[in-house]
């Protein structure tokens, strides 16, 4: 039985930066997240795409804040259990938790903080029949690492920030050796100067745009070799492709936590929002997992969040001592 003070659930930006926060208040945290890794959206989707809001980083690469974000923790020694969901929790009679993974890896605290994004990961995939036999043999449903693209001939389904974005990454840096961006209407839902270089780029002839078209169907040996595209005019167009990823999203599902008896509105769990509390006492929840009048799913409004629920932690946990706010530059980072 692992025990501490915060079990934290999703090792996402926010879950991290909970740790640093409740180190200043001389609190332990273990994170618990399905993903082998740390950083959650940030790693998982978009590692190499640079953020613009967050205060004091002009620009920050997702993966170098999650970076940042671990070495911030570092000095507090947060514990890790990665790879394995979280999946039951049960209360004990003094009111503390047992939070168990579905490896069953047992952890045990007074305050359970559920910083767990989107919940469990899971794309929209497109109902093309053999796609499983190609997962991880050409076809990926993220672009986590451009570089793993160059040199290749890959086709991107979708008409989100994500499809354009990444045609355009992809052609402007010279990756991939072809790009082919499919998507089934002629007018895309992201940002319009996006839509504009996509469209330059393919009058340029630099990225091939097939609209009001699908992929239908995958082909090759083994590993993906061929594309099948349904146009809504034209018919059948197959095309020769080392990668097919269809960037449709992904599918929010809370997963297990759905099922704790927390109140959820809208796929995320309802909040107090004087302290980013839930619905029982002990469980807070922070971050894109929660939701409240004016919620903004962004990474800085989950650091605010966190900040204050571990304020309110800190006083059930210490119900008798008095926290005074401490600033850094006068208390520096004394880790344990
Ligand atoms: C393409 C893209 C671009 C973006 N750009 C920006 C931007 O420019 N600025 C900005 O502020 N925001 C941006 N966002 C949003 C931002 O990434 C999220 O607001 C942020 O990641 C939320 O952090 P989080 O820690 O709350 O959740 P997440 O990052 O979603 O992390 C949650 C973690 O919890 C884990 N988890 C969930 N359920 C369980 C469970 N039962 N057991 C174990 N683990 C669990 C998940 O595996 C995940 O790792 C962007 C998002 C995307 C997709």
């Amino acid at each position: 039985m692992i025990k501490t003070d915060i079990i934290i659930i999703g090792a996402g930006p926010v879950g991290l930066f909970a740790v640093f926060e409740a180190g200043l208040l001389k609190l332990r945290c273990h994170l618990i997240d399905s993903l082998p890794q740390p950083g959650g959206q940030c790693s998982e989707i978009y590692p190499k795409k640079p953020i613009y809001d967050i205060p004091g980083f002009p620009s920050v690469l997702a993966g170098e804040l999650v970076d940042n974000l671990m070495a911030q923790a570092a000095p507090f020694k947060p514990g890790f259990t990665l790879g394995e969901a979280a999946q039951d929790i049960e209360k004990q009679e003094d009111g503390t938790f047992i939070v168990t993974t579905a490896k069953g890896t047992q952890h045990h605290a007074p305050i359970v903080m559920i910083a767990g994004g989107l919940g469990v990961f899971e794309p929209r995939k497109p109902p093309i029949e053999n796609i499983v036999d190609f997962e991880d043999k050409g076809v990926e449903y993220i672009i986590k690492d451009p570089e793993f693209y160059r040199g290749k001939r890959v086709v991107i389904a979708g008409g989100g920030d994500s499809a354009l974005d990444w045609s355009i990454y992809l052609t402007e840096n010279r990756i991939a050796s072809e790009v082919i961006l499919v998507h089934r209407s002629s007018s895309f839902r992201g940002h319009l100067d996006s839509v504009q270089k996509v469209i330059d780029y393919a009058e340029a002839g630099k990225i091939t745009l097939v609209t009001e078209a699908e992929v239908t169907g995958l082909s090759g040996d083994g590993k993906l070799d061929k594309v099948h595209i349904t146009h809504a005019k034209d018919g059948e167009i197959v095309k020769e492709a080392d990668h097919f990823v269809p960037l449709f999203g992904l599918k929010p599902s809370l997963g297990p936590i759905a099922n704790w008896g927390l109140e959820i509105e809208k796929n995320a769990i309802k909040v107090d929002t004087l302290d980013y509390s839930t619905n029982i006492p002990g469980i807070y929840a922070i971050g894109d997992v929660n939701t409240y009048e004016g919620k903004l799913k962004l990474i800085l409004c989950g650091f605010h969040e966190g900040t204050i629920a571990l304020q309110s932690a800190f006083a059930r946990i210490h119900p008798d001592k008095k926290n005074v706010l401490k600033y850094t530059t006068v208390n520096g980072v004394n880790g344990f």
